[in-house]
C-alpha cells in the first residue's frame, strides 16, 4: 500500500498518523545545554516544543503483533496459552471477522483452525478464495474460558487492536463472521437473519455479515443460507451492488 492510500485508510478510521518532528535547528537553539553552531536561517519556521517526550508513532504491523502477544489488559489474559493475532494476507481485499478463538486456536496460536475453521475453509474455497489470499482475525484475540461469548468489558478492551488491523489492511469488504462479530461492529442487538443479505458500513469500509461455520456445523439445514450470504458478499465484491 503507497503512503497515501495508507493515510487515507488511517483518516477513514479516525486513526491520526503521529509523526515524529525532527528537531529543527530552532528547537535546539531552545535548550541552553547545547550551543548553537549555525544560525537558524529565515526560512526554516521556529517551533515552540512545549514537550521533550515525542508523539506516539502508528504501530507497525510488527510492533502491533508483539503488543498483543504480551497484552494484560483484560482478564482473558489468564487463561490463554497464548494470544491469536490473525492469519493470511495483511494487504488482502476481504477481512473476515469472527468472534474469539477457540481450543484448537489457543493451542495453535492461529484463527479458525479447528472444526468451524475447516467449514469457513471450505465456505472460502466455495467462492473461489484460498485462506492466504484473505486475513482473518477476531474481535478479541484471547480464549475466553469454556468457549464463552466475550463480554464487553473484553471486547472494549480489545478493540484497538482490531481497529489498527483494519486500518492496516484497509480491507475492499469485511465479512462479520456470526453474531458476535456483526452485533459488536455494527453495535446493534437484531437477529442475524435480518441483519444477512445487506451491506452494513463499518468505518465507511462495507461489511456483510454471514451465519458462523460453528452455527452451521449445528445446524446443517441452514447451510443453503450460508451460501447464499457468501453468494451476496462476492457479488457486491465484483459488481460493487
Ligand atoms: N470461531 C471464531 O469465531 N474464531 C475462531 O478463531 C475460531 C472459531
Ligand atoms: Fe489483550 Fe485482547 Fe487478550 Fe484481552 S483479549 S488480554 S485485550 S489481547
Amino acid at each position: 500500500m503507497d503512503e497515501i492510500t495508507r493515510l487515507h485508510c488511517l483518516a477513514v478510521m479516525g486513526i491520526q498518523s503521529w509523526v515524529l518532528h525532527a528537531p529543527t535547528k530552532a528547537t535546539v537553539s531552545l535548550s541552553p545545554m547545547i550551543k548553537l553552531t549555525e544560525k537558524p536561517t529565515e526560512q526554516v519556521p521556529l517551533l515552540k516544543v512545549s514537550s521533550p517526550i515525542a508523539e506516539p508513532l502508528t504501530l507497525s504491523w510488527q510492533q502491533l503483533q508483539i503488543q498483543v502477544k504480551t497484552c494484560q489488559k483484560c482478564s482473558l489474559a489468564r487463561d490463554r496459552i497464548q494470544t491469536v493475532f490473525g492469519s493470511g494476507d495483511p494487504k488482502a481485499n476481504w477481512l473476515f471477522i469472527g468472534e474469539a478463538p477457540g481450543e484448537q486456536e489457543d493451542l495453535q496460536g492461529l484463527p479458525f483452525v479447528g472444526r468451524a475453521g475447516a467449514l469457513l475453509t471450505e465456505m472460502l474455497r466455495a467462492i473461489g478464495l484460498e485462506r492466504e489470499q484473505v486475513y482473518i482475525a477476531n474481535i478479541v484475540k484471547c480464549r475466553p474460558p469454556n468457549n464463552r461469548d466475550p463480554n464487553t468489558e473484553e471486547i472494549v478492551a480489545c478493540q484497538s487492536y482490531l481497529n489498527q488491523q483494519i486500518s492496516q489492511i484497509c480491507p475492499k469488504v469485511i465479512i462479520a463472521v456470526g453474531r458476535v462479530a456483526a452485533h459488536h461492529l455494527l453495535k446493534t442487538q437484531e437477529p442475524l437473519s435480518k441483519l444477512r443479505g445487506k451491506v452494513h458500513y463499518y468505518q465507511q469500509i462495507p461489511l456483510i455479515v454471514i451465519y458462523h461455520p460453528a452455527y452451521l456445523l449445528r445446524s446443517l439445514t441452514q447451510k443453503r443460507k450460508a451460501w447464499e450470504d457468501l453468494q451476496f458478499a462476492l457479488n457486491f465484491y465484483q459488481t460493487g451492488a
